[in-house]
Parts: C-alpha cells; sequence; structure tokens
C-alpha cells in the first residue's frame, strides 16, 4: 500500500498592512496534526478534503503529517515562519518513509523574510525530501506563482472557480494525479506563463465574463491529447512581490514542449483581452443611492476595500457611514470590533447602548460612527457551514458576537474575530433574517457571492478605499515585476 503524506499550509498575505501575522493566529484559526487532521478536514469542501477522499478512492494509506491555515492579514513574522516551516517539515520527517505527498498551498504566502514563502516552503521540503518523490501541490485561485513553486513541485493543480466552490474537486483531482503517477502511467512536466498583466479582482468572478473565457479556454486545453492538468491563477495584488499577476499553469505527460504550447496558448488569450481586465466601479455614494431607489431587495453591496478574504481589517465604517448620511433605513452591517463587544456584554442583553462602533484597527477605513440602539443578542460566535462555500472552512469561529438593532431598523453585528462573510450562517446562526434586510455590506468582493446571491436581489461592488481596494494604481509596489499591465499601459507581451 502506498504511503501518501498529506500536509497544509495556507495563508494570504496582505503586504499592504502594517502588522504582521503571528504564529498565534495560525494556532488559534485551524492548526491540526496526525490523526486530528482527519477529523477535522474529512468530508469538507476544501482541498484537504479532496485529498483525503481521492487518496482513500486510490486505497492509499493516508498519512496525515499537519495543517494550518490563518484569516488572511499581513505577512507572516520572520521567526513564526521560520517556526510554522519547521513544524511541518518535522511532522513530514517524521511521516517517512513516503511514496508521495499531497500539499495544499495558497500561493500568495509572504513572510517578512521570503517575499515568495511558498517556493521556500517547498524547497524546505524537497531538501527533506529529495528531488524525485512526487510533491502534487494545490494552489488558490489567488496564487501569485512563482518558478520555484513549479519547479519544486511534481505537478501544481489550481481552483479553477471564484468564488471557490470546487476546492474539494481539485484536492481530489490532485490525489488522482498522483495515484497515475505512482503506478507509473504518467510523468508530469509543467510549464509556467507569466505575461505582464494582472487582473482586477472586479474582473474575476468566473461565472461572468470577462473571467469565464479564461476558463473556457483551461478546458479546452484540458481536451487536447497529453495534457494532465491546466490552470489560471489570477493572482493576488496585494502582495507586493516579484511574481505578482496573472499566471498559467499546464502539466502535460512526458512533453515540455506541450504543457509550454498549452501554457502559452492560454497566456496569449488573456493578454489579447486585458483591457476588459480593468473595472470599472460605482462610489459609495452612488452605490448606496441607486441600492435605496431600487425594488429589487436586499441589495449586497460588496465593500471591495474592506476585503477580509484579502486580509483588510473588517472594521470599515464607509458604507456604513454613508447609509446613515442618506437615511437609508434596515441595513445589515457586520464590524470587526472587539471593543464594542466587551461595552455590549458589561451593558447586557436588551439594555440600551451608545457606541462608537468600527474603524479602530487604523486610518484607511473611515472612523468609528456613532450608533445607538439595543443589545438585541449575545453569541459565542461559533457557527458551522454544510454547503460548499468559498474557503471550505465548515466550522468558523468568529468570537463572543452581539447583536445591536437601532431604532432606524439597522442590523449592527460586532465580532471578536475577524471573519469574512463566506457563510450566511455567519448571520443566519444568530437569528437574522438577510432576506429581510433593504440593504446588506458584505466585506468582500466575489468570495462572498455563493452566500449572499441566494437572498440578494441585487448584488453591487462598490469601489470603496482601503487595503484591498479595486485599483491598483492606488498602491505603491516596490518589488513587483514591471511592467504589468494597466499599472504600465504600454507594457508589451513577448512570447516565443
Ligand atoms: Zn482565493
Amino acid at each position: 500500500m502506498k504511503r501518501i503524506g498529506v500536509l497544509g499550509f495556507l495563508h494570504e498575505s496582505n503586504t499592504f498592512l502594517d502588522s504582521p501575522t503571528t504564529y498565534d493566529l495560525f494556532e488559534s484559526t485551524c492548526m491540526t496534526r496526525g490523526q486530528e487532521l482527519i477529523e477535522r478536514w474529512r468530508g469538507t469542501h476544501h482541498e484537504l478534503g479532496g485529498f483525503l477522499a481521492g487518496a482513500e478512492e486510490s486505497g492509499f494509506s493516508i498519512v496525515p503529517c499537519m495543517a494550518t491555515y490563518a484569516v488572511p492579514a499581513g505577512a507572516i513574522r520572520a521567526p513564526d515562519y521560520e517556526r510554522l516551516t519547521q513544524e511541518l517539515i518535522e511532522a513530514v520527517r517524521q511521516a517517512m518513509p513516503l511514496d508521495g505527498l499531497l500539499v495544499a498551498l495558497h500561493g500568495a504566502t509572504v513572510s517578512e523574510r521570503f517575499p515568495d514563502a511558498d517556493g521556500e516552503f517547498l524547497r524546505r521540503l524537497r531538501t527533506l525530501v529529495g528531488k524525485e518523490l512526487p510533491v502534487i501541490v494545490t494552489f488558490d485561485l489567488h496564487a501569485n506563482v512563482s518558478p520555484n513553486m513549479i519547479g519544486l513541485s511534481t505537478a501544481t493543480i489550481i481552483y479553477r472557480s471564484n468564488p471557490h466552490l470546487d476546492q474539494q474537486e481539485r484536492g481530489r483531482e490532485a490525489a488522482m494525479l498522483l495515484g497515475r503517477i505512482l503506478s507509473g502511467e504518467v510523468q508530469p512536466v509543467q510549464a509556467l506563463e507569466t505575461p505582464p498583466m494582472l487582473v482586477e479582482i472586479a474582473c474575476q468572478h468566473t461565472n461572468e465574463q470577462p473571467a469565464q473565457g479564461l476558463y473556457d479556454d483551461v478546458r479546452e486545453v484540458l481536451t487536447w491529447p497529453g495534457i494532465l492538468s491546466a490552470s489560471v491563477a489570477m493572482g493576488f495584488y496585494y502582495a507586493d512581490v516579484q511574481e505578482m499577476g496573472a499566471a498559467f499553469v499546464a502539466v502535460a505527460n512526458r512533453n515540455g514542449d506541450l504543457a509550454q504550447r498549452a501554457a502559452r496558448w492560454m497566456a496569449r488569450r488573456a493578454w489579447e483581452r486585458r483591457e476588459e481586465f480593468v473595472g470599472d466601479l460605482p462610489n459609495a455614494e452612488t452605490a448606496v443611492r441607486n441600492a435605496a431607489a431600487t425594488a429589487r431587495r436586499p441589495v449586497v453591496l460588496m465593500d471591495v476595500g474592506d476585503n477580509t478574504g484579502g486580509g483588510s481589517p473588517a472594521d470599515s465604517t464607509i458604507l456604513l457611514a454613508e447609509i446613515l448620511r442618506q437615511g437609508v433605513r434596515n441595513s445589515l452591517v457586520v464590524l470587526y470590533d472587539p471593543e464594542s463587544v466587551e461595552a455590549c456584554l458589561r451593558a447586557g442583553i436588551r439594555s440600551d447602548v451608545e457606541l462608537a462602533v468600527g474603524a479602530k484597527t487604523d486610518i484607511q477605513h473611515g472612523s468609528p460612527i456613532r450608533i445607538r440602539g439595543r443589545v438585541r443578542t449575545i453569541s459565542d460566535g461559533c457557527f458551522l457551514e454544510t454547503q460548499a462555500r468559498h474557503g471550505g472552512w465548515g466550522a468558523s469561529d468568529q468570537g463572543i458576537t452581539v447583536v445591536v438593532e437601532t431604532a432606524e431598523d439597522h442590523t449592527v453585528v460586532l465580532t471578536s474575530n475577524r471573519m469574512p462573510p463566506l457563510s450566511l450562517e455567519q448571520v443566519l446562526s444568530l437569528g437574522i433574517h438577510p432576506a429581510r434586510k433593504a440593504l446588506i455590506v458584505a466585506k468582500g468582493v466575489i468570495a462572498p457571492r455563493a452566500a449572499y446571491e441566494p437572498v440578494a436581489g441585487e448584488t453591487v461592488l462598490v469601489d470603496t478605499p482601503g487595503v484591498t481596494a479595486n485599483n491598483p494604481r492606488l498602491f505603491r509596489y516596490s518589488n513587483r515585476r514591471r511592467p504589468l499591465f494597466p499599472l504600465e499601459r504600454d507594457a508589451a507581451y513577448r512570447d516565443v
């Protein structure tokens, strides 16, 4: 029986945040070892769930090593990255001898010392396991793919859906490919192509054009004889690293030229449509005014500048301030605000409170807003998502959470942990009926759509400022590759 190690190390690191991500954040978000890994991830919609399902189906003997992820935030503190990678590598060392490894990485992980933290991790892993061991790696669709990530892995498989609803499927695909390698049926060779372009986050919904076209091309390449896998990474431009931008990866059976040709074909076709990947969004004032006027309710306003899944603070008050300024009633807003949670706990349930909510992390996301209301619910903040949802986390913990209702029917949810709006259970578990609201603010771009579209009358992406603003021209980069369209409009792509 083939012994297959399972490993996971996932973090999306926003380098425009001042505060680094710590070991503690990984530990408090999710860290599993050995049998615990299987119990946490078996049956989930995550790629780790897919690894386990595919490995079982293939009759492998699964050796769970270690899996950890942290909520997206700043770059990982240098000593904490050392500690994490040492523990992960040590878990693999103890699992040896192995016949293969299935590794779930994000691909946009940055440590203070290693901009390509995923590539560095794979380098350390290879030092332990050697060059020959098959190592199949899955990446998030928001990976900034580096030559090291491709050079140090046997094959790479990237999610093809945004919101990410195919994570389990991709994990299973990785396990199946490993099975074909171990039986001697195939021998993967992969190629990476990085045309000088980025895809603005507002244009990354894979069910709609222009992003859908990228994945039509992937599906086309998958029909080419000899191709084992094909992927597009749309990149993560809130990480100022050399490899930031779009990337195209093809995996072929024993044929490097074919892999190269496939990656270039996809890249060239995306490049020809590069103008389509530039977003044009309404600002907060216009978006709230239009939302107040429509009958298609609730209107879900995506707070693009405070995209918690992209590392932002989750406490921007820019949209709430605009809603109050325009006198719109009956909105639902979730804010990370442990201080206000404390104040509500002191006041107690059914108490009338006056609070200054939100905007406590930094000065880039509005200022605290004064509200008056009644403490309606106090919750432990734990919830479980059983459907396929972006992230595939299943169980989540938003910390002690309080619901405050105001006289204008606004429902303000105050959380003690930063929690991206990936699951409607985040509010359903608090007794809130989102479908009855006129306006819902969701702190994300594409990811929350899987959760909110079933109740949304309309979904509007709003061009709010912040550390995850849509417009890449608002960020000051010093490490990214240049040129990169649309930041350099005269960028040229010379493939061979
Ligand atoms: Zn992603």
